[in-house]
């Protein structure tokens, strides 16, 4: 109404403004990366709110994890200030439902109190179950069973559904059928859901009680989902029955709606944005068909493409066009920038990953040095394992770095131990982590009385929390008895307590009473000092929940806990180097951004190889990584690269090839052929470091001939030598050993050898610091 330029749509492209202002019942954004996806969503959020179109407790706002939940949340409150944002449901798929089945679980036989199964929890559920039923005669693993659980439950095929669809005289599926079925039964009796149960019972939920998908689908009148091309089946669905038109029914008749021109409630809107090019999550049932189906399944659904970037330089662009162009089935789009040319990608070779760790060290110091803040800069990695070499040097180099993937920290098996406690706590019924902490501290209840405990269970209704309190009834000594009461009796005491005291003082008063820190303090295993020291971090982890939600009882922190994804980190991100995996990377931005280990088998990862579809997957993640940069790419891989005490050849990812070879700068050595064709296989060793003129600074600490030794060592080319099992060596590092075996053939020869000492080992025969004796 009037010509007053609008804050909320200042600086965006027409595209991008008619996404923000759309009134469409549905709306599709699709687009490459970096191109505002995110930030439109954000502004159009904010615009719906300023406008009082919306009240935000009438927005459902859906992102792939929860640090890009707090981002969003921290940019709309910036745009339209903190209270107008107040109420919004800004979170990922997870964190809604949990939301959702908080409220209404004990409407199909769950208590509020239910525990999140994390994936060890349900494996080591599964374990039993294999075990208990010995499937794994029949092939069966725990991790085959967990994974097809796991594919089934994204489909939404429950246990009735699979026990339609198997064959009844195939044993092995018949015996799958009956892990599921007592897999879903255990999680039902210790009142817990898994990671995929959140999802898929919040859509039964919905499928089976009308008047409470009502509910929540007159409570939210717009559904947002960023991230669309990952979302999964069971997501899918759940996006679907937030959607559909209310039943009015079940619309209680003194409540005031609005209803639409022909008397009925319309159904909520959808704005989906999302880039088919990034869906790297099909190994967990994402499903690009949902990108590519829209249209179909939202009848008018608008569509708008968004072609300008505003995250990378031109050169960091043409690369990811090119990678991502050896893709075929794929809608083409040509992203371009304003941003200009920029600096040339830089590519490094080193010869083992120790190398290409101390390449990635300097490069960040003289970055830093030239301006650019550490928590601006970036290094992604396909695997996990490839931190350590990447942690060492940072730690010699006294560079600040953090490991994103926050789950590390809560992996460890006293903090596993602690948080069973708190878990037994909040929820009595939850039998496996009242297993876990039977005798932990060791208090005399071995095996024999865990399983007296769990057929006594069995008798008393399936609950193993009522057999220890009646574990007198079990006739055992007095000792085991008193041992098995008293921890009963702690863990009531604190149940009585979860809604109203603090999480800090229910952790401290179990930490006391059942001396868990104490006993860690007095052991003489020095391990076990860092172990008090990780329980304390978590004592603090408890109070810092505290401040940030002096209201939160202990099923709040659970749940925090166990939604802690793969992106977050608990602490903040000012001022380190932030390490993560590919996958994790995806929606973030840095100045300057190091991919490494940019290697066959391991990007694409080896695993890819097997699968269909898996290298234009892993070619998407490669595209995910590249488009995270803004102004600098580096592009890192090793010669070889050892994992367990196994050194590998390794060799140039296939992906480098298809990088017009002008716009890297390769800054390792001549000699290793890579400067002019950066996909040719290289000779392996074949000198030493000096000849291919790359100084390494030293790293701190090392006198400088013990460590050109080693790297001298490290990649010594052993020439022709042949050895046969039989034959005697010494190694560098080993000593001397016999060779037992002879795999593999020429320059890939790998040598297994028993050593005297050292145990046994595979070498690669070419490159190992070893001689024949
Ligand atoms: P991805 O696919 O990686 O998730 P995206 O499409 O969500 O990317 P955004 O993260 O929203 O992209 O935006 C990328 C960068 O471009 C951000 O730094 C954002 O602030 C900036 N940006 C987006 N639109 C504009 C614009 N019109 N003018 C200036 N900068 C913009
Ligand atoms: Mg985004």
């Amino acid at each position: 109404s009037d010509d007053r330029p609008d804050p909320l749509l200042d600086g965006l492209n027409p595209q991008q403004r008619a996404a923000v202002e759309s009134r469409a019942q549905a709306l599709l954004i699709v687009a490459g990366a970096g191109s505002g996806k995110t930030s439109v969503l954000t502004r159009r959020i904010a615009r719906m709110l300023r406008d009082r179109e919306l009240w935000p407790s009438q927005i459902l706002a859906i992102t792939f994890t929860n640090k890009a939940a707090g981002e969003m949340r921290e940019r709309v409150g910036h745009l339209i200030g903190r209270d107008a944002a107040e109420g919004m449901w800004i979170s990922t798929f997870h964190s809604a439902c949990v939301r959702i089945l908080r409220r209404e679980a004990q409407q199909f036989g769950f208590t509020q109190a239910f525990t999140i199964y994390d994936s060890a929890d349900s494996r080591a559920l599964i374990k039993r179950i294999v075990k208990d039923l010995q499937a794994d005669t029949m092939g069966l693993t725990v991790s085959a069973a967990s994974g097809k659980i796991s594919k089934l439950k994204n489909e939404l095929v429950d246990v009735e559904g699979y026990s339609r669809q198997i064959n009844p005289n195939d044993p092995a599926e018949v015996m799958f059928l009956e892990i599921f079925r007592r897999y879903t039964q255990e999680l039902t009796r210790a009142n817990a859901f898994d990671f995929d149960d959140l999802i898929a019972q919040t859509v039964y939920l919905f499928r089976a009680f009308p008047q409470v998908a009502a509910l929540y689908q007159r409570r939210f009148r717009h559904v947002l989902v960023d991230e669309y091309q990952d979302t999964n089946h069971a997501q899918y669905a759940l996006i679907r029955e937030l959607t559909r038109p209310v039943d009015p029914v079940h619309v209680p008749a003194d409540t005031r709606i609005e209803t639409d021109a022909s008397g009925g409630i319309p159904s909520a809107a959808l704005t989906v944005v999302g880039d088919s090019d990034q869906s790297i999550y099909a190994f967990r049932g994402a499903d690009i068909r949902n990108i590519v189906e829209f249209e179909r399944d939202f009848s008018n659904a608008e569509v708008i493409l968004l072609e300008q970037n505003y995250r990378s330089t031109q050169t960091i662009l043409d690369a990811a066009n090119a990678v991502i162009g050896n893709n075929f089935d794929r809608i083409a789009k040509n992203l371009f920038t304003e941003v200009g040319a920029g600096e040339r990608i830089v590519g490094f070779t080193g010869y083992s990953q120790h190398d290409e760790a101390q390449f990635v060290a300097d490069e960040i110091q003289k970055l830093h040095e030239a301006g650019t803040p550490y928590n601006q800069i970036a290094v992604f990695y396909r695997t996990n394992a490839q931190t350590r070499a990447l942690e060492e040097i940072f730690i010699r180099s006294a560079l600040p770095y953090r490991v994103l993937g926050g789950t590390k920290f809560y992996e460890r098996a006293e903090i596993k131990d602690v948080m069973a406690y708190l878990i037994a706590v909040a929820n009595p019924a939850d039998g496996l982590a009242l297993r876990r902490i039977l005798n932990t501290p060791k208090r005399g209840i071995g095996p024999a009385t865990e399983t007296a405990l769990a057929m006594h269970a069995d008798e008393l209704g399936g609950v193993m929390r009522d057999a220890l309190r009646d574990a007198a009834a079990l006739g055992l000594g007095p000792k085991v008895t008193g041992a098995m009461l008293e921890l009963a009796r702690i863990l009531d005491e604190a149940t009585a307590t979860i809604d109203t005291a603090s999480v800090p003082d229910v952790l401290t008063g179990i930490l006391e009473k059942t001396k868990y820190v104490d006993l860690l303090r007095a052991s003489r295993d020095p391990q076990d000092e860092a172990r008090a020291e990780n329980v304390d971090e978590l004592v603090a982890v408890t109070r810092e929940f505290q401040r940030n939600n002096p209201e939160g009882r202990l099923i709040e922190f659970l749940t925090e806990v166990a939604l802690v994804a793969a992106a977050d980190d608990l602490d903040d991100s000012s001022g380190t180097v932030s390490l993560m995996t590919l996958h994790t990377a995806k929606g973030l931005e840095y100045d300057a951004v190091f991919i490494t280990g940019v290697e066959e088998n391991l990007l694409p990862h080896q695993m890819s190889a097997s699968e269909p579809g898996g290298p234009a997957e892993e070619r998407r993640l490669f595209y995910v990584g590249i488009t995270r940069a803004r102004q600098r790419l580096h592009l890192s891989l090793a010669m070889t690269r050892s994992t367990f005490g196994e050194t590998q050849v390794a060799a140039p990812s296939r992906y480098l090839q298809e990088i017009p070879t002008e716009l890297i700068d390769w800054r390792d050595s001549p000699g290793m052929g890579m400067r002019s064709s950066p996909g040719a296989q290289r000779a392996v060793g074949g000198g030493r470091r000096e000849e291919f003129g790359y100084k390494t600074s030293l790293p701190p600490g090392k006198p400088k001939t013990e460590w050109a030794n080693r790297v001298t060592a490290t990649v010594r080319d052993n020439g022709d030598l042949t050895l046969v099992a039989g034959d005697r060596i010494r190694h560098v590092d080993f000593g001397e050993g016999r060779v037992s075996a002879i795999t593999g053939q020429g320059p890939k020869s790998i040598a297994e050898v028993q050593f005297d000492t050292a145990g046994r080992k595979r070498l690669l025969i070419k490159i190992a610091p070893i001689e024949k004796l």
